[in-house]
């Protein structure tokens, strides 16, 4: 089953250790720049490295992949290179796209809490947790993280409930998905996106798995769930541009198989997933 796991997130055997414990950079040790959503690179479209940019004098420690660190630089002044940071999703080798993203989600909350939000202040760097923390009043800010989930809904003919987003440059087909909203539990999420999304009931959730998506600061919890009752579908037109029902033979798999949606959609066409089995 190899096959299945190609999230972004999955670099087995190496491995993100993201406890807070800041070193100095060294040999070997990769520097991230961003601009926005781009990602600065060399021109031949490779990571800088300490060796690279040994004369900076000021450099934030971000997290280690196995015992390789990864650092945040201001942009470089010199002429350079930038790629997308949604490339990163199909960057080889893959540890490093995925490094990228994660040093991307950092950068993004480190610019977004620049000022406390209770008392305005300028806010610094926190030194013995990852986190943002404001010198005059205290306030303490840490990465934030929003749960979401992903649900693949089968109805008794073994079909896939699958969608087209109404205002997104993502033309493949998808999953229902959206935010866990206050005050509710992740299950109660998926019943009432499935039902906003498209006007179908659902029962029976499983737990799949869950994936880090930087792109959006999310956990996105994937389930697989029954439908309940009638499989009609009422399309939310502010969401949606197209929610159909799809057999497992239907090409409806994107290209890219960084994400859990896409692992959970090629679950669903090996056979792998089905309403008498849920
Ligand atoms: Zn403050």
């Amino acid at each position: 089953m190899g096959i299945l796991f190609y999230m972004i997130q999955d670099i087995y055997p190496l491995k993100l250790h993201n406890e807070y414990l800041p070193r100095s950079p060294r040999q070997g040790d990769y520097l991230f720049a961003f601009a926005g959503s781009q990602v600065i690179v060399k021109p031949d479209e490779t990571f800088f490295r300490y060796e690279d940019l040994a004369a900076y004098s000021s450099f934030v420690y971000l997290f280690e992949i196995n015992s390789t660190g990864f650092f945040l630089i201001e942009e470089p002044e010199a002429a350079h290179v930038s790629l997308n940071i949604r490339q990163m999703r199909s960057y080889k080798p893959k540890h490093l796209g995925f490094a990228a993203v994660t040093a991307w989600q950092l950068y993004t909350w480190m610019n977004d809490n620049q000022y406390c939000g209770r008392c305005s202040y300028p806010m610094v760097r926190h030194k013995k947790e990852r986190a943002m923390r404001c010198e005059r009043c205290g306030n303490i800010v840490y990465p934030k993280i929003s749960p979401a989930v992903i649900v693949g809904v089968v109805n008794e003919k073994n079909q896939i409930l699958v969608t087209k987003f109404a205002h997104s440059t993502y033309k493949h087909y998808a999953l229902i998905s959206g935010f866990a909203e206050i005050g509710e539990t992740i299950e109660e999420t998926v019943i009432r996106e499935v039902k906003e999304e498209t006007g179908v009931d659902v029962e029976h959730l499983h737990y799949y798995k869950c994936q880090p998506w930087a792109f959006s600061s999310t956990m996105l919890f994937g389930f697989f769930c029954r439908v309940k009752g009638d499989d009609r579908i009422t399309l939310d037109e502010n969401e949606l541009k197209e929610a159909i029902w799809a057999e497992r033979t239907d090409d409806i798999e994107s290209p890219d198989n960084s994400s859990l949606t896409s692992e959970m959609i090629r679950l669903f066409r090996k056979g792998m997933v089905s309403f008498d089995e849920l």
